[in-house]
């Protein structure tokens, strides 16, 4: 398994990947641990999860640098994901035993009846590379503090990353076994699944992925969640605050290098604004500061990888060849690593890439439509059901809209993001089960009902 820098196509690292035996300890030392860790109070539990969020904020140049290196977001995201991974342990820290406090619920006046909350055991956690910190985290948090543990199948172009996570665990106090990355490939994932000691398995990553995953999880009648892809609409209607809503748009699309499955990939503007809304998109992507992603003043660096460049480049030739306009970009950049510039497609034809699919990179689709009904039709033409954003000068009516979206996440007047606080995840195909917040916590675990006569 290699890391390779995509800013300069330089392998900075080569990792052996673990063989079957090795598996199979790891698997035999998350179940020993799972003995331990399941034992453990609230409050020791609360403890290890903040020395994490301690150990988290003391090496946040480390790990930002880590993940520019092998996938080449810009220095500044990075050092924000790794800040918001300490903050998703304060969260469970703080709010883990309330979120599985015992619910008592009256029933029979003679009886006592409740429900408890109770870890699972090993869960397997199938991650991609966009966020390879806070993916992990935003699962790892809730899931240790519920007093599951977890072998984590790191996507295999972030392999330092995934070792640092282990390793930043146990050096918090977890037990040996709490948390273990499994250097293999994708083809492996499966018989991990199978194997008895493993009680569930959650994905990000793509359709394809969480098909597969769901089908193996399926016929193993285990538990899973899958968080898969999204085509975002950002809907903006005739009195939205122009100036916000045009700077949203672009860091919206163009955040992590457009590689966010919950970035504002097809924006629906009302006919009424929708030149202006146009004129300025192109204008504020065509100003994006494109560079190394080491650089602090960079707003947009290279794609993760050279295949996932030419995949989206395929995609915007074959929506271009349907017929649709491209305003900025549309080729691969003239210069080392895998850059590719923002870019601006409109008149984007039904059943074309930009129109089908999710765009992973830093590519907005542009469709005008003649009033709010036709916004909403349009926003809900897709397979996906992540995010949503509208955008207006009325909050009401923007609430109104927002409740007519088919996603799991609908944002008014602000880009679509997750929160601690706040459940994430997707219908249609983004996926099912909900991360975050107590909803997120109650994922793996026994809703046990318990009845005392
Ligand atoms: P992939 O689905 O290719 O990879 C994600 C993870 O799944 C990797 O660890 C990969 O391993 C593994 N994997 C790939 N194929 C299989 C398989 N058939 N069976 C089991 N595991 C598999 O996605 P990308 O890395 O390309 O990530 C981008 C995709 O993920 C986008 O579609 C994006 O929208 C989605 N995503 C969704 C998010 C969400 O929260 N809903 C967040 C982030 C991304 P390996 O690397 O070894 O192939």
């Amino acid at each position: 398994m290699e890391s390779v820098n995509p800013a300069t196509g330089e392998t900075l690292e080569t990792y052996e990947e673990h063989t079957d035996a090795e598996v199979d300890e790891a698997l035999d030392a998350a179940t020993a641990a799972f003995e331990e860790w399941s034992d453990e109070s609230f409050a020791h539990r609360r403890t290890l999860l903040t020395e994490v969020a301690d150990l988290l904020r003391d090496r946040v140049d480390e790990y930002a640098e880590l993940m520019v290196a092998e996938m080449g977001k810009p220095i500044s995201q990075a050092r924000a994901e790794v800040e918001k991974c300490a903050t998703g342990c304060d969260y469970y820290a703080e709010h883990a035993e309330e979120h599985l406090a015992d619910e008592v619920i009256g029933t029979e006046a003679d009886a006592h009846t409740l429900v408890s909350y109770e870890p699972l055991g090993p869960v397997l956690s199938v991650m991609p590379w966009n966020f390879p910190f806070w993916q992990m985290f935003r699962f790892a948090a809730p899931n240790l503090a519920a007093g599951n543990v977890s072998l984590l199948k790191h996507a295999s172009n972030v392999p330092g990353c995934a070792v640092a996570i282990e390793e930043l665990f146990r050096d918090a106090g977890f037990p040996e076994g709490a948390l273990q990355s499994l250097l293999v490939g994708s083809d492996e994932v499966d018989d991990v699944i199978e194997d008895e000691r493993i009680r569930a398995v959650t994905l990000t990553g793509s359709v394809g992925a969480g098909r597969s995953v769901g089908e193996t999880a399926g016929a193993e009648l285990k538990p899973s969640v899958l968080e898969l892809g999204g085509s975002d609409p950002f809907v903006v209607l005739e009195d939205a605050p122009i100036d916000r809503t045009v700077r949203s748009a672009v860091y919206g699309r163009c955040q992590n290098n457009g590689e966010s499955c919950i970035a504002a990939k097809r924006f629906v503007v009302v006919d009424d604004v929708y030149e202006e809304f146009l004129d300025r998109l192109v204008e504020g992507m065509e100003g994006l500061t494109i560079g190394d992603p080491t650089d602090e003043g960079t707003e947009l660096g290279p794609m993760a990888q050279e295949g996932l460049m030419d995949g989206l480049h395929e995609q915007v030739e074959a929506t271009a060849d349907a017929g649709a306009t491209v305003h900025v970009g549309g080729e691969p950049m003239d210069r080392e690593g895998n850059y590719y510039p923002p870019t601006v497609l409109s008149e984007i034809p039904d059943g074309s890439p930009a129109d089908d699919e999710e765009l992973f990179g830093p590519v907005a689709s542009v469709w005008r439509v003649d009033d709010e009904a036709e916004a909403i039709e349009r926003a809900n033409d897709t397979q996906f059901g992540l995010g949503a954003s509208v955008w207006t000068g009325d909050p009401e009516r923007g609430e109104r809209v927002a409740r007519e979206f088919e996603a799991g996440c609908c944002f008014v007047n602000e880009i679509v993001k997750s929160d601690p606080r706040l459940p994430f995840g997707g219908v249609k195909h983004s996926g099912y089960g909900r991360e975050l917040s107590r909803h997120g916590i109650r994922e793996f675990v026994n809703r046990k009902t318990v009845w005392v006569q």
